[in-house]
Protein backbone atom coordinates (compact mmCIF):
# COMPACT_ATOMS: atom_id res chain seq x y z
CA UNK A 1 0.00 0.00 0.00
CA UNK A 2 1.55 3.61 -0.82
CA UNK A 3 2.76 5.57 1.94
CA UNK A 4 0.34 7.89 1.32
CA UNK A 5 -2.54 5.86 1.41
CA UNK A 6 -1.68 4.67 4.79
CA UNK A 7 -1.01 7.75 6.71
CA UNK A 8 -4.52 9.24 5.09
CA UNK A 9 -6.06 5.80 6.57
CA UNK A 10 -4.70 6.61 10.27
CA UNK A 11 -5.65 9.94 9.56
CA UNK A 12 -9.37 9.54 8.62
CA UNK A 13 -9.47 6.90 11.36
CA UNK A 14 -8.86 9.17 14.30
CA UNK A 15 -10.79 12.00 12.59
CA UNK A 16 -14.04 9.66 11.20
CA UNK A 17 -14.31 6.69 13.37
CA UNK A 18 -15.72 6.38 16.88
CA UNK A 19 -14.45 2.87 18.27
CA UNK A 20 -16.66 0.58 20.33
CA UNK A 21 -15.46 -0.05 23.88
CA UNK A 22 -13.06 2.03 23.76
CA UNK A 23 -12.37 5.66 25.52
CA UNK A 24 -11.08 7.59 22.11
CA UNK A 25 -9.35 9.99 24.21
CA UNK A 26 -6.67 7.18 24.69
CA UNK A 27 -7.30 5.89 20.74
CA UNK A 28 -6.74 9.30 19.28
CA UNK A 29 -3.48 9.81 20.82
CA UNK A 30 -1.84 6.36 19.21
CA UNK A 31 -1.40 5.14 15.78
CA UNK A 32 -4.33 3.00 15.08
CA UNK A 33 -3.76 -0.85 14.34
CA UNK A 34 -5.46 -1.12 11.01
CA UNK A 35 -6.09 -4.24 9.84
CA UNK A 36 -6.04 -4.93 5.59
CA UNK A 37 -6.11 -8.21 4.88
CA UNK A 38 -6.01 -12.43 6.66
CA UNK A 39 -4.93 -15.70 5.68
CA UNK A 40 -5.56 -18.68 8.20
CA UNK A 41 -5.28 -17.39 11.69
CA UNK A 42 -3.02 -14.73 10.27
CA UNK A 43 -3.73 -10.80 10.36
CA UNK A 44 -1.60 -8.26 8.07
CA UNK A 45 -1.77 -4.23 8.77
CA UNK A 46 -1.27 -2.02 6.44
CA UNK A 47 2.17 -1.26 7.60
CA UNK A 48 2.54 -5.22 6.42
CA UNK A 49 3.21 -6.12 9.87
CA UNK A 50 1.17 -10.40 10.37
CA UNK A 51 -0.02 -10.90 13.74
CA UNK A 52 -2.34 -14.30 15.53
CA UNK A 53 -5.56 -14.03 15.79
CA UNK A 54 -5.56 -14.24 19.72
CA UNK A 55 -8.99 -13.58 20.03
CA UNK A 56 -10.66 -14.75 16.79
CA UNK A 57 -11.81 -11.42 15.48
CA UNK A 58 -13.44 -10.86 19.16
CA UNK A 59 -14.69 -14.40 18.95
CA UNK A 60 -16.20 -15.45 15.78
CA UNK A 61 -13.91 -16.67 13.76
CA UNK A 62 -13.71 -20.55 13.86
CA UNK A 63 -11.70 -22.26 10.62
CA UNK A 64 -9.83 -19.33 10.28
CA UNK A 65 -9.79 -16.04 7.79
CA UNK A 66 -10.19 -16.54 3.99
CA UNK A 67 -11.02 -20.29 4.82
CA UNK A 68 -11.20 -21.70 0.82
CA UNK A 69 -15.20 -23.52 1.52
CA UNK A 70 -16.53 -20.54 2.91
CA UNK A 71 -15.12 -17.92 0.27
CA UNK A 72 -16.53 -19.88 -2.33
CA UNK A 73 -19.84 -20.48 -1.14
CA UNK A 74 -20.03 -16.62 -0.81
CA UNK A 75 -18.75 -15.99 -4.66
CA UNK A 76 -21.23 -18.22 -5.52
CA UNK A 77 -24.13 -16.90 -3.84
CA UNK A 78 -23.22 -13.36 -4.66
CA UNK A 79 -23.86 -14.91 -8.26
CA UNK A 80 -27.22 -15.35 -7.23
CA UNK A 81 -28.59 -13.08 -4.56
CA UNK A 82 -27.54 -10.80 -2.24
CA UNK A 83 -30.36 -10.25 -0.72
CA UNK A 84 -34.07 -10.44 -0.43
CA UNK A 85 -36.74 -10.59 2.51
CA UNK A 86 -37.79 -13.06 4.55
CA UNK A 87 -40.66 -10.57 5.42
CA UNK A 88 -43.92 -12.26 3.02
CA UNK A 89 -40.88 -13.91 1.31
CA UNK A 90 -38.42 -16.84 1.96
CA UNK A 91 -34.80 -17.47 0.26
CA UNK A 92 -33.14 -20.47 -0.44
CA UNK A 93 -30.22 -20.28 1.84
CA UNK A 94 -32.57 -19.05 5.14
CA UNK A 95 -34.17 -22.21 4.40
CA UNK A 96 -31.43 -24.89 3.98
CA UNK A 97 -29.52 -23.45 7.05
CA UNK A 98 -32.97 -23.29 9.20
CA UNK A 99 -32.93 -27.13 8.15
CA UNK A 100 -28.99 -27.63 9.45
CA UNK A 101 -29.77 -25.78 12.39
CA UNK A 102 -32.23 -27.69 13.62
CA UNK A 103 -30.53 -31.02 13.04
CA UNK A 104 -27.06 -30.45 15.11
CA UNK A 105 -28.91 -28.18 18.18
CA UNK A 106 -30.03 -30.34 21.48
CA UNK A 107 -33.20 -32.26 20.95
CA UNK A 108 -36.42 -30.44 20.83
CA UNK A 109 -35.47 -27.21 19.34
CA UNK A 110 -37.61 -27.27 15.98
CA UNK A 111 -38.00 -22.97 14.78
CA UNK A 112 -35.26 -20.86 13.75
CA UNK A 113 -35.91 -17.05 14.04
CA UNK A 114 -33.22 -14.96 12.45
CA UNK A 115 -31.78 -11.49 13.59
CA UNK A 116 -28.39 -9.47 13.08
CA UNK A 117 -26.29 -10.17 16.58
CA UNK A 118 -26.33 -11.56 19.78
CA UNK A 119 -28.27 -9.46 21.42
CA UNK A 120 -31.03 -9.24 19.38
CA UNK A 121 -30.54 -12.82 19.16
CA UNK A 122 -31.57 -12.56 23.14
CA UNK A 123 -33.88 -10.11 23.12
CA UNK A 124 -35.63 -12.03 20.46
CA UNK A 125 -35.92 -14.96 23.36
CA UNK A 126 -36.94 -12.74 25.51
CA UNK A 127 -39.86 -10.96 23.91
CA UNK A 128 -41.15 -14.61 22.63
CA UNK A 129 -40.67 -15.98 26.15
CA UNK A 130 -42.67 -13.34 27.99
CA UNK A 131 -45.02 -12.95 25.17
CA UNK A 132 -45.61 -16.67 25.17
CA UNK A 133 -47.58 -16.83 28.64
CA UNK A 134 -49.31 -13.52 27.62
CA UNK A 135 -50.47 -15.28 24.40
CA UNK A 136 -51.17 -18.17 26.35
CA UNK A 137 -53.41 -16.55 29.25
CA UNK A 138 -51.10 -16.58 31.84
CA UNK A 139 -50.50 -12.70 32.15
CA UNK A 140 -48.60 -12.80 35.46
CA UNK A 141 -45.51 -14.78 34.15
CA UNK A 142 -43.31 -11.25 33.13
CA UNK A 143 -40.26 -11.19 35.18
CA UNK A 144 -37.18 -12.36 33.28
CA UNK A 145 -34.54 -14.25 35.86
CA UNK A 146 -30.45 -13.72 35.34
CA UNK A 147 -27.28 -14.58 36.66
CA UNK A 148 -25.05 -12.31 38.14
CA UNK A 149 -22.18 -11.03 35.76
CA UNK A 150 -24.02 -11.63 33.45
CA UNK A 151 -23.63 -10.31 29.37
CA UNK A 152 -26.13 -10.75 26.77
CA UNK A 153 -25.20 -7.83 24.52
CA UNK A 154 -25.71 -3.73 23.90
CA UNK A 155 -28.89 -3.13 23.40
CA UNK A 156 -31.11 -2.16 25.93
CA UNK A 157 -33.26 -5.26 26.08
CA UNK A 158 -30.20 -7.21 26.49
CA UNK A 159 -28.53 -4.83 28.77
CA UNK A 160 -31.42 -5.31 30.92
CA UNK A 161 -30.47 -8.86 31.55
CA UNK A 162 -26.47 -7.93 31.97
CA UNK A 163 -25.17 -8.20 35.20
CA UNK A 164 -21.72 -6.32 34.62
CA UNK A 165 -21.74 -3.03 36.32
CA UNK A 166 -18.53 -1.32 34.40
CA UNK A 167 -20.59 -1.90 30.60
CA UNK A 168 -24.30 -1.71 32.37
CA UNK A 169 -24.94 0.60 35.72
CA UNK A 170 -25.04 3.88 34.15
CA UNK A 171 -27.96 2.57 31.89
CA UNK A 172 -30.30 1.92 35.19
CA UNK A 173 -32.86 4.02 35.16
CA UNK A 174 -32.97 2.92 31.20
CA UNK A 175 -34.01 -0.71 30.78
CA UNK A 176 -36.67 -2.46 32.36
CA UNK A 177 -36.64 -4.70 35.68
CA UNK A 178 -35.47 -8.03 36.24
CA UNK A 179 -34.13 -10.25 38.70
CA UNK A 180 -30.36 -11.01 38.89
CA UNK A 181 -29.21 -14.33 41.14
CA UNK A 182 -26.98 -13.64 43.79
CA UNK A 183 -23.70 -15.42 43.71
CA UNK A 184 -22.06 -17.94 41.51
CA UNK A 185 -22.52 -21.58 40.92
CA UNK A 186 -24.21 -24.04 43.43
CA UNK A 187 -24.90 -20.88 45.40
CA UNK A 188 -26.77 -19.10 42.54
CA UNK A 189 -28.84 -22.81 41.81
CA UNK A 190 -29.55 -22.64 45.49
CA UNK A 191 -31.06 -19.08 44.88
CA UNK A 192 -32.71 -20.38 41.82
CA UNK A 193 -34.29 -22.80 43.60
CA UNK A 194 -35.82 -20.61 46.71
CA UNK A 195 -37.08 -18.22 44.15
CA UNK A 196 -38.82 -20.40 41.47
CA UNK A 197 -40.36 -22.63 44.81
CA UNK A 198 -41.50 -18.73 46.00
CA UNK A 199 -42.15 -16.82 42.87
CA UNK A 200 -42.46 -19.25 39.44
CA UNK A 201 -45.79 -18.33 38.94
CA UNK A 202 -44.98 -14.20 38.17
CA UNK A 203 -41.24 -15.77 36.06
CA UNK A 204 -41.21 -15.94 32.32
CA UNK A 205 -37.83 -17.18 31.87
CA UNK A 206 -33.96 -17.51 33.15
CA UNK A 207 -31.11 -16.59 30.60
CA UNK A 208 -27.90 -18.03 30.96
CA UNK A 209 -24.63 -18.49 29.18
CA UNK A 210 -24.08 -22.09 29.77
CA UNK A 211 -20.65 -23.59 31.18
CA UNK A 212 -19.31 -20.06 30.66
CA UNK A 213 -19.67 -16.98 31.34
CA UNK A 214 -17.11 -15.34 28.33
CA UNK A 215 -17.80 -11.55 29.21
CA UNK A 216 -17.63 -11.56 32.92
CA UNK A 217 -13.78 -13.02 32.30
CA UNK A 218 -14.48 -16.52 31.05
CA UNK A 219 -15.92 -17.67 34.52
CA UNK A 220 -16.79 -21.28 34.11
CA UNK A 221 -19.44 -23.13 35.67
CA UNK A 222 -19.56 -26.31 37.68
CA UNK A 223 -20.29 -29.24 36.25
CA UNK A 224 -24.17 -30.54 36.84
CA UNK A 225 -25.26 -26.96 37.54
CA UNK A 226 -26.35 -25.97 33.84
CA UNK A 227 -28.40 -29.56 33.93
CA UNK A 228 -29.71 -28.93 37.13
CA UNK A 229 -30.75 -25.64 36.37
CA UNK A 230 -32.30 -27.14 33.33
CA UNK A 231 -34.78 -29.65 35.94
CA UNK A 232 -35.67 -26.80 37.92
CA UNK A 233 -36.84 -24.29 35.18
CA UNK A 234 -38.80 -27.10 33.53
CA UNK A 235 -40.42 -28.04 37.37
CA UNK A 236 -41.65 -24.79 37.90
CA UNK A 237 -42.69 -24.06 34.38
CA UNK A 238 -40.38 -21.11 33.61
CA UNK A 239 -38.42 -20.95 30.17
CA UNK A 240 -34.63 -21.92 30.05
CA UNK A 241 -32.82 -19.52 27.48
CA UNK A 242 -29.19 -20.67 26.43
CA UNK A 243 -27.51 -17.92 25.17
CA UNK A 244 -24.79 -19.67 23.46
CA UNK A 245 -23.88 -16.57 21.41
CA UNK A 246 -20.00 -17.11 22.50
CA UNK A 247 -20.15 -20.74 23.37
CA UNK A 248 -21.40 -22.47 20.03
CA UNK A 249 -19.84 -23.45 17.07
CA UNK A 250 -17.45 -25.87 19.08
CA UNK A 251 -15.96 -23.02 21.12
CA UNK A 252 -16.47 -25.25 24.16
CA UNK A 253 -15.57 -28.82 22.44
CA UNK A 254 -18.44 -29.67 21.41
CA UNK A 255 -20.98 -28.29 19.23
CA UNK A 256 -23.01 -26.47 21.87
CA UNK A 257 -22.56 -26.00 25.07
CA UNK A 258 -25.93 -27.52 26.38
CA UNK A 259 -24.69 -30.70 24.55
CA UNK A 260 -21.97 -31.39 27.60
CA UNK A 261 -24.63 -31.35 29.73
CA UNK A 262 -27.62 -32.85 27.50
CA UNK A 263 -29.68 -30.08 27.95
CA UNK A 264 -32.72 -28.92 25.76
CA UNK A 265 -33.54 -25.35 26.28
CA UNK A 266 -36.66 -23.58 25.23
CA UNK A 267 -34.61 -20.89 23.70
CA UNK A 268 -30.89 -21.27 21.76
CA UNK A 269 -29.21 -17.76 21.07
CA UNK A 270 -26.67 -18.19 18.12
CA UNK A 271 -24.38 -15.36 16.73
CA UNK A 272 -20.28 -14.81 17.04
CA UNK A 273 -19.15 -18.44 15.31
CA UNK A 274 -22.37 -18.73 13.27
CA UNK A 275 -21.32 -17.84 9.54
CA UNK A 276 -17.26 -18.83 10.73
CA UNK A 277 -16.55 -14.98 11.18
CA UNK A 278 -17.72 -13.75 8.11
CA UNK A 279 -20.65 -11.84 8.46
CA UNK A 280 -23.39 -10.72 11.03
CA UNK A 281 -25.56 -13.35 11.31
CA UNK A 282 -27.78 -15.30 14.53
CA UNK A 283 -30.49 -17.08 14.76
CA UNK A 284 -33.14 -17.76 18.05
CA UNK A 285 -34.01 -21.76 18.13
CA UNK A 286 -37.19 -22.58 20.15
CA UNK A 287 -39.64 -25.64 20.67
CA UNK A 288 -43.05 -26.33 18.72
CA UNK A 289 -44.37 -25.64 22.18
CA UNK A 290 -43.37 -21.59 21.85
CA UNK A 291 -44.15 -22.06 18.23
CA UNK A 292 -48.02 -23.01 18.47
CA UNK A 293 -48.39 -20.40 21.79
CA UNK A 294 -48.39 -17.84 18.71
CA UNK A 295 -50.59 -19.92 16.21
CA UNK A 296 -54.01 -18.02 16.76
CA UNK A 297 -56.41 -16.00 14.59
CA UNK A 298 -55.01 -12.53 12.94
CA UNK A 299 -57.93 -11.00 14.53
CA UNK A 300 -56.50 -11.26 18.15
CA UNK A 301 -52.91 -10.15 17.61
CA UNK A 302 -50.88 -12.63 19.32
CA UNK A 303 -48.78 -12.46 15.99
CA UNK A 304 -44.96 -12.09 16.99
CA UNK A 305 -44.13 -8.41 15.74
CA UNK A 306 -40.10 -8.76 15.51
CA UNK A 307 -38.54 -8.79 12.54
CA UNK A 308 -35.30 -6.81 11.74
CA UNK A 309 -34.53 -5.75 7.93
CA UNK A 310 -31.86 -7.98 7.30
CA UNK A 311 -33.57 -10.93 8.70
CA UNK A 312 -32.54 -14.19 7.15
CA UNK A 313 -29.84 -12.62 4.42
CA UNK A 314 -28.71 -15.35 1.73
CA UNK A 315 -24.93 -14.36 2.21
CA UNK A 316 -24.53 -14.74 5.63
CA UNK A 317 -26.62 -17.82 5.42
CA UNK A 318 -24.50 -19.50 2.80
CA UNK A 319 -21.60 -18.97 5.11
CA UNK A 320 -23.44 -20.20 7.86
CA UNK A 321 -23.72 -23.52 5.54
CA UNK A 322 -20.31 -23.41 4.16
CA UNK A 323 -18.98 -22.96 8.35
CA UNK A 324 -21.46 -26.39 9.21
CA UNK A 325 -19.62 -28.21 6.07
CA UNK A 326 -16.69 -27.45 6.98
CA UNK A 327 -16.87 -29.05 10.58
CA UNK A 328 -18.05 -32.27 9.37
CA UNK A 329 -15.52 -32.48 6.46
CA UNK A 330 -12.79 -31.35 7.90
CA UNK A 331 -14.08 -33.24 11.12
CA UNK A 332 -13.43 -29.63 13.62
CA UNK A 333 -14.49 -31.04 16.70
CA UNK A 334 -12.84 -34.39 17.00
CA UNK A 335 -9.14 -32.39 15.46
CA UNK A 336 -9.76 -29.95 18.48
CA UNK A 337 -9.51 -32.10 21.56
CA UNK A 338 -6.02 -32.80 21.20
CA UNK A 339 -5.51 -28.92 20.66
CA UNK A 340 -7.82 -28.73 24.40
CA UNK A 341 -5.42 -30.81 25.82
CA UNK A 342 -2.14 -29.11 24.54
CA UNK A 343 -3.95 -25.85 26.10
CA UNK A 344 -4.88 -27.10 29.04
CA UNK A 345 -1.21 -28.27 29.77
CA UNK A 346 0.17 -24.92 28.56
CA UNK A 347 -2.01 -23.27 30.49
CA UNK A 348 -0.77 -24.50 34.06
CA UNK A 349 2.58 -22.84 33.13
CA UNK A 350 1.06 -19.09 33.48
CA UNK A 351 0.69 -20.20 37.65
CA UNK A 352 4.64 -19.50 37.18
CA UNK A 353 3.50 -15.79 36.79
CA UNK A 354 3.60 -13.68 39.82
CA UNK A 355 1.53 -11.25 38.23
CA UNK A 356 -1.39 -14.79 37.77
CA UNK A 357 -3.77 -15.18 39.99
CA UNK A 358 -6.48 -17.67 38.20
CA UNK A 359 -6.46 -19.35 34.56
CA UNK A 360 -9.67 -20.52 33.78
CA UNK A 361 -10.52 -22.75 30.36
CA UNK A 362 -13.34 -24.75 29.02
CA UNK A 363 -12.73 -25.73 25.95
CA UNK A 364 -11.23 -23.20 23.94
CA UNK A 365 -12.00 -20.50 25.84
CA UNK A 366 -9.58 -19.50 28.34
CA UNK A 367 -8.45 -16.36 30.82
CA UNK A 368 -6.01 -15.54 32.57
CA UNK A 369 -6.74 -13.61 35.50
CA UNK A 370 -3.67 -10.94 36.17
CA UNK A 371 -3.67 -9.60 40.43
CA UNK A 372 -4.04 -5.57 40.62
CA UNK A 373 -6.71 -3.14 40.29
CA UNK A 374 -8.66 -2.46 37.63
CA UNK A 375 -7.80 1.11 36.87
CA UNK A 376 -3.79 -0.25 36.34
CA UNK A 377 -5.17 -1.66 32.78
CA UNK A 378 -2.95 -4.65 33.49
CA UNK A 379 -4.59 -6.50 30.56
CA UNK A 380 -4.48 -4.23 28.12
CA UNK A 381 -1.01 -3.55 28.57
CA UNK A 382 -0.15 -7.38 28.31
CA UNK A 383 -2.06 -7.31 25.01
CA UNK A 384 -0.07 -4.17 24.19
CA UNK A 385 3.05 -5.67 25.35
CA UNK A 386 1.90 -8.79 22.91
CA UNK A 387 1.82 -6.65 19.88
CA UNK A 388 5.73 -6.79 19.49
CA UNK A 389 5.63 -10.20 19.50
CA UNK A 390 3.36 -10.67 16.23
CA UNK A 391 -0.05 -11.35 18.27
CA UNK A 392 -3.34 -9.29 18.59
CA UNK A 393 -5.29 -10.29 22.01
CA UNK A 394 -8.27 -8.02 23.93
CA UNK A 395 -8.90 -7.83 27.39
CA UNK A 396 -11.43 -8.19 29.99
CA UNK A 397 -10.44 -5.70 32.46
CA UNK A 398 -7.51 -7.61 34.36
CA UNK A 399 -8.38 -11.00 32.80
CA UNK A 400 -6.05 -12.05 29.35
CA UNK A 401 -8.10 -13.89 26.82
CA UNK A 402 -7.57 -16.46 24.79
CA UNK A 403 -9.92 -17.80 22.12
CA UNK A 404 -8.03 -18.48 18.91
CA UNK A 405 -9.72 -20.06 15.13
CA UNK A 406 -10.35 -23.51 16.48
CA UNK A 407 -8.20 -24.19 13.14
CA UNK A 408 -4.96 -23.11 14.87
CA UNK A 409 -2.34 -25.71 14.49
CA UNK A 410 -0.55 -26.86 17.66
CA UNK A 411 2.59 -24.97 16.66
CA UNK A 412 0.79 -21.63 16.30
CA UNK A 413 -1.19 -22.32 19.69
CA UNK A 414 2.49 -22.48 21.09
CA UNK A 415 3.74 -19.63 20.02
CA UNK A 416 0.64 -17.93 20.87
CA UNK A 417 0.81 -19.30 24.74
CA UNK A 418 4.80 -18.21 24.74
CA UNK A 419 3.88 -14.69 23.78
CA UNK A 420 1.53 -14.42 25.97
CA UNK A 421 3.30 -15.73 28.72
CA UNK A 422 6.30 -13.08 28.07
CA UNK A 423 3.67 -10.16 27.60
CA UNK A 424 2.86 -11.06 31.12
CA UNK A 425 5.88 -11.29 32.73
CA UNK A 426 7.06 -8.12 31.11
CA UNK A 427 4.17 -6.42 32.78
CA UNK A 428 4.93 -7.79 35.63
CA UNK A 429 7.98 -5.87 35.97
CA UNK A 430 7.30 -2.39 36.74
CA UNK A 431 8.06 0.30 34.37
CA UNK A 432 8.60 4.30 34.99
CA UNK A 433 5.76 5.14 32.32
CA UNK A 434 3.56 3.42 30.28
CA UNK A 435 1.82 5.70 28.28
CA UNK A 436 -1.78 5.23 26.94
CA UNK A 437 -2.95 1.93 25.79
CA UNK A 438 -4.73 1.16 23.14
CA UNK A 439 -7.68 -1.33 24.00
CA UNK A 440 -9.61 -1.14 27.23
CA UNK A 441 -12.47 -2.66 28.94
C1 LIG B 1 -20.99 -11.28 22.28
C2 LIG B 1 -22.12 -11.78 23.07
C3 LIG B 1 -23.42 -11.26 22.92
C4 LIG B 1 -23.71 -10.09 22.03
O1 LIG B 1 -23.53 -10.34 20.69
P1 LIG B 1 -23.40 -9.14 19.65
O2 LIG B 1 -23.34 -9.81 18.34
O3 LIG B 1 -22.16 -8.38 20.01
O4 LIG B 1 -24.62 -8.29 19.83
C5 LIG B 1 -24.44 -11.84 23.63
N1 LIG B 1 -24.21 -12.88 24.46
C6 LIG B 1 -22.99 -13.39 24.64
C7 LIG B 1 -22.82 -14.55 25.56
C8 LIG B 1 -21.89 -12.86 23.97
O5 LIG B 1 -20.66 -13.34 24.18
Amino acid sequence: MPKTKVQHLKQWDRECVWHPFTQMKDWVREEPLIIDSAEGVYLKDIDGNVYIDGVSSLWVNVHGHRQAHIDAALKKQIDKLGHSTLLGLANTPSVELAKRLIEIAPQGLKKVFYSDNGSTAVEIAIKMAYQYWQNTGRRKKTAIVHLSNSYHGDTLGSVSVGGIDLFHKVYRKLIFKTIALKGQGWEAVANLENLLKAESSSIAALVVEPLVQGAAGMLVWPPGALRKMRQLTRKHNVFLIADEVATGFGRTGKMFACQHEDVSPDFLCLAKGITGGYLPLAATLTTQQVYDGFLFDYKEYKTFFHGHTYTGNPLACAAALANLEIFKKERTLSRLVPKIKFLAEKLKMFYNCRLVAEVRQQGFMAGIELKGRLEDRLGAQVCQAARKYGVILRPLGNVVVLMPPLSISLEELEYLLMATYRAIEETAVPRPFLGPFLSEI
